[in-house]
């Protein structure tokens, strides 16, 4: 016989062992974290374990025999509960809130089922609860941060549209339903090509995200429903699971419609200002062209009337013609010139790659009488070689020169220094004298045409030798103007810009700047 004594005392073997389980079936209910707890059919509380009595915050003693319900925020779902378990012998991830005599709510999940007697009769229910506050936090937390994420999606003022492998739709953006004028429901799951004007390019596009990852400012016109156009710019990348597999293309698009109106509109102005200079330099060259004419004719005729009768038609009418006279060589002088002016933009010759050292040569040996006569010294730095029209480089200078050489200063003879310094984008040239200056308020006035400072007697010219300059610039890209003060000489600067840029190009840019 074995020795199951207690105290002296010999139970029964059988005995023995049913209250070793007992007490070992009761400490692992006692271990549990679970809450768990038995309820009679009355739905009264008939045992509870240590977590319970933690759970609740109140003691077993108190527990037992109380209603079941009563530690839950919602009881009649904490009752529909357990005689759910009596009606079907089980529930499971049943969801309900116990409450904490402290007020603290601790979220659970249960799993009930019936218990029974030996001779199985049903005696209660045995429910374990399982404390998911935890995980439900972390739900809600993640549930947020998709709302949030949602919500600025859904903000966002680009379509944004996300593409499976197969090129449907996945999701949409409220942009993107309002730019096409269909519901996402439409859109989910069709062919994100169809709502373009060139479906080929589109799908091009969504094919080079999936084999190159990514696409910046790809060009494509989305169509509305109601046939409206949208031009857009996408840019657009793949996107991948959590093994970094990519699963599609999310790509958000720019509407650039207005700003696509606005560039063909500077365009078109562009074009306008173009054609209106054209005709403008046209007519000039015509007007001029054709005037001269009539006016060598009368110029011939007037000079010689003044030859064969001049002192045989009294004192005035010598006079009055002699006004004819000079009437006529001035207005041959100004259409001469403004011929010369029209030139510039329809006689224009090839840019090519100039020496500015050689032009600048030339146009000193086209004023040698003048140099001499002055005794004018022209020195220059070293020059670049810019590509230009030399014959329109060389009038450039010499126009400056002559200049630099009329307005000198009585009291020393002229000194005229060329520079030139690199720029980003191009050359600045200086072109320096020490002659008399000019009033900074007629800075603007010099450069246009026939606009001159001084009277005919004091320095000859009719005041279109800088519009010729700045016209000249102009054709090749560049700027022009003048820094001077009165009396301490001036300072003509122009750019050339390193390749030619054309009149067009320059007007866009500037209606751009506005
Ligand atoms: P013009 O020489 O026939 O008068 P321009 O167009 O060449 O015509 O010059 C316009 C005006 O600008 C001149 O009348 C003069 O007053 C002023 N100007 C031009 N160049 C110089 C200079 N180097 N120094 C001082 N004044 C100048």
């Amino acid at each position: 016989m074995s020795g199951n004594s207690i105290e002296g005392v010999v139970a029964p073997p059988t005995l023995f062992a049913q209250a070793a389980a007992n007490v070992y079936n009761r400490s692992l209910i006692e271990a549990s974290l679970d809450p768990l707890v038995t309820i009679g059919p009355d739905g009264k509380i008939t045992d509870v374990n240590a977590a319970t009595e933690q759970a609740t915050g109140y003691t077993r003693d108190s527990l037992i025999g109380t209603d079941f319900s009563d530690y839950f925020t919602d009881p009649e779902r904490a009752r529909a509960g357990y005689q759910q378990v009596f009606r079907e012998n089980f529930v499971r991830d049943y969801p309900l809130e116990l409450r904490h005599r402290d007020g603290r709510i601790m979220s659970v999940l249960y799993n009930a089922s019936v218990y029974r007697d030996e001779n199985g009769n049903v005696m209660g229910v045995f429910a374990a609860a399982h404390d998911i506050t935890e995980r439900k936090r972390a739900k809600e937390a993640i549930r947020r941060a998709n709302a949030y994420n949602r919500s600025l999606i859904e903000a966002s003022l680009d379509p944004l549209v996300t593409i499976g492998l197969d090129g449907n739709i996945i999701d949409v953006n409220a942009a993107t339903e309002q730019v096409t004028g269909l519901d996402r429901a439409t859109l989910i799951g069709t062919d994100f090509s169809d709502y373009f004007t060139d479906p080929e390019k589109a799908r091009a596009g969504y094919q080079q995200v999936f084999r190159e990852n990514f696409v910046r400012d790809y060009p494509l016109d989305l169509r509305h429903r109601d046939g409206r156009i949208t031009s857009v710019l996408y840019n657009a990348s793949v996107y991948r699971d959590e093994s970094g597999k990519v699963i599609g293309v999310f790509a958000a698009a720019r509407d650039i419609t207005e700003r696509k109106r606005a560039e063909e509109e500077i365009r078109r102005y562009a074009e306008d200002l173009k054609r209106s200079n054209q005709d403008l330099e046209h007519f000039a060259y015509v007007a001029s062209h054709d005037l001269q004419e009539p006016l060598r004719t009368m110029s011939s005729f007037s000079q010689l009337l003044a030859r064969r009768y001049r002192g045989k038609m009294g004192a005035d009418a010598d006079e009055f013609l002699t006004f004819i006279v000079d009437g006529a060589t001035r207005m041959q002088t100004l259409i001469h010139d403004l011929l010369a002016f029209s030139r510039i933009g329809t006689r224009g010759g090839p840019f090519t790659l100039v020496n500015c050292a050689e032009v600048l040569q030339s146009a000193k040996e086209n004023l040698d009488a003048a140099i001499a006569e002055s005794s004018a010294v022209i020195i220059y730095d070293e020059l670049p070689t810019v590509l230009a029209d030399s014959a329109q480089l060389m009038q450039l200078f010499q126009n400056l020169f002559s200049n630099a050489i009329k307005f000198r200063r009585r009291d020393q003879p002229p000194c005229i220094r060329v520079s030139a310094e690199r720029q980003s984008d191009g050359w600045q040239f200086s072109v320096r004298d020490n002659g008399i200056g000019i009033d900074p308020k007629y800075f603007d006035r010099i450069f246009i045409i026939f606009q001159r400072l001084h009277g005919r007697d004091e320095y000859p010219g009719t005041g279109i030798g800088l519009t010729i300059c700045k016209r000249i610039v102009e054709r090749h890209g560049g700027r022009m103007w003048v820094e001077s003060e009165p009396r301490s000489g001036s300072t003509f600067f122009f750019t050339l810009p390193d390749a030619r840029r054309t009149h067009d190009q320059q007007l866009t840019t500037a209606c751009a700047a506005n």
